[in-house]
Order: structure tokens, then C-alpha cells, then sequence
């Protein structure tokens, strides 16, 4: 009887927890318990390497964001919630509150993008580092993770949007503005997004601990210095990488991913197996539904 009970335990505990991850490329992510559903930075539309160009301009498209959402069984969304202002983070958030419900929640320059592509201020709520917000089980707590340089110091579109961005606009003007990263906590397990690919010395996430890490390994300065300093530090248990498919090309939809170039993923994989040899790695592919 004890044994059936232990077993009950254990998949009501586990294989029967609610709460789901899906990738939709980038950082674009949603979680869900399947009451309550958040996506983090919604960046479906494609833009090319020739939409950099200063005189291009760049806007939502509507039929590829709605092709992932149904491809992916997003149906209704209760919040957004964006780590920084670059186009790839933030593009069609004004879109996705549209048609798919939810509030943003980011910093001035997100929310300047959210008022520029057509919210009203009550759908918009800048959020400081610090705080928390909840929605339905879900509390979200934010942490400033400044960006890092894209090469040596520079970084590009840097600065804050300091007036509602109407599109379309250049790449440019989506500038940085203020960098988050996230805390989620739910009954189910608590999920770690790092928003950069660094562990600075000044480390605002040192003390947090989590059971998922959801981390971007575009642009680190180190494999070890991610998995020394934050897996081993925040003692996950699962690894989730973000933001090493290749943004630049057009998402493939036959279910293979393009690698981001320079991204040096089978390092990343054998440092881990060294170093963090417990911590289970997870490659998401897009839509896949993977439960936490
Ligand atoms: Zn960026």
C-alpha cells in the first residue's frame, strides 16, 4: 500500500506537473500551467541582415507570428514580459497584446514600444528591478542584468527609447534601454531566465536559486564562467539554452534549426558534461512542449 502511495507521490509530483516551456525561437518562450499562459520576448517576424540597412525599416508581420502561435497551440496570452528593447526581443509585442490579450511589462523604452505600436498606457506597465508581478500562479521578479557588447565595447542601438516608437522603424531605433532578467516562481518549480550570455563580477542574481535555468548562450564571454558561476550557483537541475538559433536567416518550418554563427555549442556541451555533469541539458526545438 506504502508503495503505491509513494508512487502516486511521485507522478502527481512530477510527471503530471502542469507547467510547460515552449520555445518559438530567440527568446521567445511562453510558460504555462494551463490556466494562466506568459510569453517572454515575442520576436517572430523575420528581418534579414539587408534590413540593417540605415534607410530599411522593419515592422510586425502579422502571418508569421499567427503561423508559430497556431503552430505552437498559443491561444490566449495574460502577460508579456520583455528583457530588453532590441527588435529581436520586442518587435511584435504590440501585436501579440492585440490579438492575443495580456499586458506589457518591461522597461520605458519596451513600453515605448508597446505605446508606439498602438497600446493604451493601461496595457503597458514599466516594471523595476526589484519588484515583483503576479498573474494567476505565476510571480515574476526582476533583476537588472545590464547587455553586453555585441563586439569588444560596442554595443549597437544602445541608449533608451525615450518617446512611443511608431513603426515601421529602423533596427536602430529599437535601442537597448534598461536589460532585465527574470525569476518565475509557480507551485510547480521555479524557473531562472537569464536575459545575457555573461556572469558579471557585480552579480545581481548571485543569490537566487531555481530548479530551471532558461539561459542565453548567444555572446558569452565563456562556457565556464556561465556554468561555474550561474548553473552551479543557482543549483538547477535542467538547463534550457536560448538565443543560439541563427535570427539572421528565415526560420526553417520542416523542424530543423539554423545555429547562430560563432556559437560553439558542442563546447558548451562538453564544458557542462565536465563541469555541471548532474544538470540535465535540454535542446528545445521550436513548439516542443517540454514540461518543468
Ligand atoms: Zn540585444
Amino acid at each position: 500500500m506504502t508503495k503505491y502511495l509513494l508512487l502516486l507521490l511521485f507522478f502527481s509530483s512530477s510527471a503530471f506537473a502542469s507547467l510547460s516551456f515552449k520555445w518559438l525561437g530567440i527568446t521567445t518562450f511562453t510558460l504555462s500551467d494551463g490556466k494562466t499562459t506568459i510569453l517572454f520576448d515575442p520576436s517572430l517576424t523575420y528581418v534579414s541582415v539587408l534590413d540593417f540597412l540605415p534607410w530599411k525599416k522593419i515592422q510586425t508581420d502579422p502571418s508569421e507570428v499567427d503561423y508559430w502561435f497556431n503552430r505552437c497551440g498559443i491561444k490566449k496570452i495574460d502577460g508579456v514580459f520583455v528583457n530588453h528593447a532590441h527588435y529581436d526581443h520586442v518587435i511584435d509585442a504590440p501585436y501579440v497584446i492585440k490579438k492575443y490579450g495580456g499586458k506589457l511589462y518591461g522597461s520605458s523604452s519596451t513600453v515605448n514600444v508597446g505605446l508606439g505600436g498602438g497600446l493604451l498606457r493601461s496595457q503597458t506597465e514599466i516594471v523595476r528591478p526589484g519588484t515583483t508581478v503576479k498573474l494567476g500562479d505565476f510571480s515574476v521578479e526582476f533583476f537588472n542584468t545590464p547587455h553586453s557588447p555585441h563586439f569588444w565595447d560596442v554595443m549597437l542601438a544602445d541608449g533608451h527609447i525615450t518617446a512611443p516608437l511608431i513603426p515601421p522603424a529602423n533596427v536602430m531605433d529599437y535601442r537597448v534601454g534598461d536589460s532585465l532578467s527574470f525569476l518565475i516562481k509557480h507551485p510547480d518549480g521555479s524557473i531562472l531566465y537569464q536575459a545575457i550570455g555573461r556572469v558579471e563580477a557585480q552579480d545581481p542574481l548571485k543569490n537566487v536559486k531555481a530548479k530551471v535555468l532558461l539561459l542565453t548562450v548567444a555572446n558569452r564571454r565563456s562556457s565556464d564562467e556561465l556554468i561555474k558561476g550561474r548553473v552551479l550557483g543557482a543549483q538547477v537541475s535542467q538547463v534550457i539554452p536560448l538565443h543560439h538559433d541563427n535570427f539572421l536567416l528565415e526560420k526553417p518550418r520542416d523542424g530543423s534549426i539554423n545555429i547562430l554563427w560563432g556559437q560553439k555549442l558542442d563546447e558548451f556541451k562538453s564544458s557542462m558534461k565536465l563541469a555541471a555533469p548532474k544538470v540535465q541539458l535540454t535542446w528545445p526545438k521550436y513548439c516542443e512542449e517540454i514540461k518543468i
